[in-house]
């Protein structure tokens, strides 16, 4: 991620639910991850797919994951951000 959105939305979750929670209260981004392939940190959205053929069959079927290319929140890409040059002589 090339943003801060997660951790802002992360600190509004926490005020949003301290009246009903408690001043205890801590907000997790299920969907936050290490992406192996960047090293940085992506989204992704879950999903189970299920068919007959063998893998896929049982009730849990088989798990796997999109990850977000774009931050949902703010359009800014998730790429890492290529290391601009020194600036020249
Ligand atoms: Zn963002």
């Amino acid at each position: 991620m090339n943003c801060d959105c997660v951790e802002d939305i992360r600190t509004k979750m926490v005020d949003h639910f301290k009246p009903e929670a408690g001043n205890d209260v801590q907000a997790e981004c299920g969907g936050l991850g290490i992406n192996l392939r960047t090293g940085g940190m992506s989204l992704s959205i879950p999903w189970t797919i299920r068919s007959s053929a063998r893998g896929f069959s049982s009730a849990k079927g088989k798990s796997t994951y999109m990850v977000a290319s774009f931050c949902p929140f703010c359009g800014k890409s998730a790429a890492a951000e290529p290391v601009k040059p020194a600036e020249g002589k």
